[in-house]
């Protein structure tokens, strides 16, 4: 018989309860108890939605972070968050929020200003984990209360219940230490607390533990590879058993390693790492389980359970009863339930599943296994319906994309007229801006009075004209706020942008919107990312009227702004029938128009935003030479249609670009401004070394404080910068954005910077 197994279900609630209990329980709004009841309701809740599952996971719901958790359980709290009142609920949310030194009147001698932990990006998904923190004296302990609390709930619900952990090497893997200490020195001392762990779980009956090593996906050297066999060796001694969970990516060379630790099972990801399938069921030692991760959990489209079938029935005539199937992944990546979605089209709802309806396609492979297909036979011919009428479907299909795709000269459409040498002095010439010209990175507030205006055109009780008066004030407001500041290059401040994909995706023709596609990416925070669903076209302009409309209030340059091709597909579930590259270049040449639209308009500046571009990297290193060759196409294409005297800008907010520099020159914007203010312009290193040739704005101030930067702190940053590239090439303005803030910051904040500016240009 075949077994089904889930990794890990959305912890966030369908309705996103959980984001809304904890909100109103950090706001004081709501007790901890009420917290706590609102947490054991979620898991019941989702337990039930798992329960005819063969094993469910249990210690996947978190409160805010899995990794976080681990860190709890293991005992590894930051010391500066030890020995404080409360209890460990406090602790939990102190490690993961900080806590600012404005209760410190409150807290001031006890927990006042305390720092949050670093989040960073959980593998190649947009889920952010809070990063362990290490250091050469770092000692664990078992703390197992939550997961016995949570084991102890399942079980009275008459859950078969397989607790989910983090397992020790991947822990170790992803923190980080503050003394420049190794991190595997530690694994001595953390497997022991590993090794009671698992014990005190067999003390209770538990028959398998699911002990995730994501890590295994990934290059390792052979430290690493040997600190998976020492721990594996070390852990195999306890009397539950092991199911390794790898996921997001393929083994390839480390399938030897992973077929031979010593667990009784091994989870592979069969959507990402399929090919290591066959090698493996030669490998694997015959007592092993192997389960499959034979249904995308990183994705929101219907499974072609025939072809799962087709391959999967040889296999599990092979194991039989040591095939298990599930998910690909902890299904925290997608959202809880379709049905909850009222006014998606029907026919896009049709070809797709969220975390519900994945687990019902596993229990139909399970029984289409288990007992014939045609036990299941209606079942999967309305799947294969579905199937075939989304592959056949003219709304995926837009034959004049597919041929501009396939005729598509990169080379020549990616490519400006002239160099920068040639374009720089055009450009100059054309917009007359002083040295160290002054910018912003595009939102202004987002005030309550545009939260209002948007939420009125949505439930309609605005109309659209009263709409567009709305934020054409607010508009307006931006335009006056910065001729009064004197900034130089203007913005109109994206009043009218709910968020920087989801304004495009809902204009783009072949890209849907959902009602409640929320996924957590962190804390309370959640995403609803378009659904990229065919042939990407833009039927009409998208922004010209509102920057127009700003144009139209200035004589200074008004910069047009836009999301990136490449943006906008990393932070949207993208069609799974066709690569993504493809998908990528289809919106380059969305974008590709609108910058033309924008140009031939008249407007002179056009900032194309990459937020995301270095997150689509590949988990492997050997991969990113591909990734970055069609991503810095796709944005050629969409950005490079202009002539010579037209400025392109790009903005990125991160600040590592050592790895990448080469791949950002070959963007070649005119202008790219990039977050530096955290690391304190050490990152135009990485610029500087290599001769970086173009325009570059390095964000002064960090844009996620409230503190206003004076101008003496500027004028030191960019007096840095000019340490590192020449003046004549250098922007001042922020690190990103000012939507978060208030007027009230943002005004002071940038009157700074124009005075820093000035006093520079003074003494150049
Ligand atoms: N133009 C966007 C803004 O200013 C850029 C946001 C981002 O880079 N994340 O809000
Ligand atoms: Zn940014």
């Amino acid at each position: 018989m075949v077994r089904t197994h889930n990794l890990g279900f959305p912890r966030i609630g369908a309705k996103r309860e959980l984001k809304f209990a904890l909100e109103s329980y950090w706001s004081g709004a709501a007790s901890r108890d009420e917290l706590k009841a609102i947490g054991a309701q979620l898991r019941q809740r989702h337990w039930q939605h798992q329960a005819d599952l063969d094993l469910v996971p249990v210690g996947d719901f978190a409160f805010y972070d899995q990794v976080l958790d681990m860190s709890f359980t293991v005992g590894n709290l930051p010391e500066r968050v030890q020995g404080f009142h409360g209890d460990a609920l406090d602790n939990y949310f102190r490690v993961a929020r900080g806590r600012s030194a404005r209760n410190a009147e409150e807290h001031g001698a006890c927990c006042g200003g305390v720092a949050a932990g670093e989040m960073t990006k959980w593998f190649d998904t947009n889920y952010h984990y809070i990063v362990p923190e290490f250091s050469a004296q770092t000692e664990f302990t078992l703390d197992a209360s939550r997961l016995l609390e949570q084991l102890a709930q399942a079980r009275a619900q008459g859950i078969n219940a397989k607790p989910v952990i983090v397992g020790p090497v991947t822990y170790l893997a992803i923190g980080k230490t503050k003394d420049g200490s190794e991190r595997l020195a530690l694994l001595a001392r953390l497997l022991p607390v590993y090794a009671e762990l698992l014990d005190t779980l067999a003390a209770q009956g538990v028959e398998w533990v699911q002990i995730d090593e994501p890590l295994l996906v990934t290059e390792l050297d052979a430290d690493w590879r040997h600190a998976f066999n020492t721990a594996y060796h070390q852990l195999k001694s306890s009397r539950v058993k092991l199911l390794l969970g790898t996921y997001f990516g393929q083994l390839l060379e480390n399938q030897y390693l992973v077929a031979n630790l010593p667990v009784a099972g091994l989870h592979i990801d069969a959507i990402n790492g399929r090919d290591d399938v066959l090698p493996l069921l030669n490998l694997l030692p015959a007592h092993k389980v192997l389960s499959l991760g034979v249904i995308d959990g990183r994705n929101i489209w219907k499974t072609d359970l025939d072809a799962v079938l087709d391959w999967v029935e040889p296999i599990a005539a092979k194991l039989g009863d040591r095939l298990w199937i599930a998910p690909s992944c902890s299904l925290l990546h997608v959202p809880v339930d379709l049905d909850s979605e009222q006014a998606l089209d029907p026919e896009i709802k049709s070809w797709l599943a969220y975390a519900l309806q994945k687990l019902d396609e596993l229990k139909l492979l399970a029984t289409a296994l288990n007992q014939g297909r045609d036990a299941v036979q209606d079942a999967l011919a309305a799947h294969r319906q579905a199937i075939a009428a989304r592959r056949a479907s003219p709304r995926v299909h837009n034959r004049a994309v597919e041929v501009a795709i396939a005729r598509l000269d990169t080379k020549k459409l990616g490519a400006r007229k002239s160099g920068y040498a040639q374009r720089a002095p055009l450009q100059a010439e054309r917009l007359k801006l002083p040295l160290l010209p002054t910018t912003t990175i595009g939102s202004f507030p987002q005030t309550d009075e545009i939260r209002q205006a948007r939420s009125q055109f949505k439930a309609g009780t605005l109309d659209e004209a009263g709409y567009k008066r709305a934020m054409q004030a607010q508009i307006a407001r931006s335009v006056r706020e910065q001729e009064a500041l004197g900034l130089d290059v203007l913005v109109h401040g994206e009043a009218e942008r709910n968020d920087m994909v989801e304004y495009f995706g809902e204009q783009l023709a072949g890209c849907a919107l959902s009602q409640f596609g929320w996924v957590q990416s962190y804390g309370s925070r959640c995403v609803k990312p378009p659904v990229l669903f065919g042939d990407i076209t833009r039927p009409k302009a998208m922004t010209v009227e509102w920057i127009g409309y700003a144009q139209s209030l200035t004589s200074k340059p008004m910069k047009g702004m836009l999301t990136g091709p490449v943006t906008i597909l990393n932070w949207s579930f993208v069609r799974d029938d066709q690569p993504r590259s493809v998908s990528c270049k289809q919106l380059a040449l969305a974008i590709r128009g609108e910058v033309q639209d924008l140009e031939a308009a008249g407007v002179r500046v056009i900032q194309i935003d990459e937020a995301a571009l270095r997150e689509g990297l590949p988990l492997r290193k050997a991969q990113w030479p591909t990734y970055l060759d069609w991503a810095v196409e796709s944005f050629r294409i969409a950005a490079n249609g202009v002539d010579d005297a037209t400025q392109i800008h790009t903005h990125m907010c991160y600040s590592e670009f050592n790895d990448i520099i080469a791949s950002i020159a070959a963007m070649d914007a005119d202008v790219i401004t990039i977050e530096t203010s955290r690391s304190d312009m050490e990152l135009l290193d990485a610029f500087e070394h290599f001769k970086y040739p173009n325009g570059i704005g390095p964000g002064i101030y960090d844009i996620h404080s409230p503190n206003i930067p004076t101008r003496e702190h500027i004028v030191q940053r960019m007096q840095k910068a000019a340490e590192r590239i020449p003046l004549g090439r250098l922007w001042i303005n922020p690190d990103c954005g000012l939507k978060t803030r208030q007027w009230a910051e943002v005004i002071p904040a940038l009157a700074n910077m124009v005075e820093a500016a000035k006093t520079l240009r003074a003494t150049a």
